[in-house]
């Protein structure tokens, strides 16, 4: 089978996923297409168990990445089975007008070095990590896969926004471990986009959300 095909089949269940962790509506069916289908800027890398040794660990599958890496995280049909047990989507800006939209702020709210940037820029959306296995092991792959795109597409920075009391077991730590540092704190982050999405927060309940967003950047070269 044709591995996108086979991650178009498991939507589904990331959705599921990303209601009961992230928040009911936060993902739509939708959105998780999107990313597997843009051939644009955005990817999403999926998790599943690695069956094909005897050792517990997970292996990737990443969909739509626009420098064509896909190829090194897929060896098989067989090494597919199992349901998702993480996922993340991620995005490659190239242009100040797409960080900028990507943030959701006015310029002057970013730190001083995004504020106008003629580089790319790498993009963490979304993480969401299953209970079924140690989370922590997921984590380090998808971070580990994230960098990897964001480095393939020459991004001169990574960003990620998460929530202070985070959805993810140890996030922060994974991120600091990293080298990302933690940037700006915006406050009710999500308030506004909640309200209009009607996304109800994994963390706080129904809209609005009343979050903060913690930004944490990771210069790359
Ligand atoms: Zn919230």
């Amino acid at each position: 089978m044709d591995y996108k095909q086979r991650v178009m089949n498991d939507i589904e269940s990331l959705t599921s996923l990303s209601d009961e962790k992230l928040g009911r509506g936060y993902l739509t069916e939708q959105h998780l297409k999107n990313a597997v289908a843009s051939g644009g800027p955005l990817f999403l890398t999926i998790a599943y168990n690695d069956i094909s040794t005897d050792v517990e660990s997970t292996r990737l599958i990443r969909s739509s990445l626009k420098s064509g890496h896909d190829d090194v995280l897929v060896e098989g049909d067989r090494l597919l089975s199992g349901q998702p047990l993480g996922f993340m989507i991620g995005q490659v800006s190239t242009s100040t007008k797409e960080t900028h939209k990507w943030f959701n702020l006015n310029g002057d709210e970013l730190p001083h070095n995004l504020q106008i940037i003629n580089e790319n820029v790498g993009f963490i959306n979304n993480i969401c990590l299953s209970s079924v296995i140690d989370p922590n092991t997921i984590l380090v792959d998808l971070i580990s896969d994230a960098l990897r795109v964001f480095h393939a597409n020459s991004c001169k920075y990574a960003c990620i926004i998460i929530r202070g009391d985070t959805v993810v077991d140890g996030l922060k730590h994974e991120l600091l471990r990293n080298g990302f540092e933690p940037m700006q704190a915006y406050e009710n982050y999500w308030s506004e986009q909640s309200r209009v999405r009607r996304f109800s927060c994994g963390v706080c309940g129904s809209p609005p959300c009343t979050c903060d967003g913690y930004l944490y950047v990771k210069t790359l070269y």
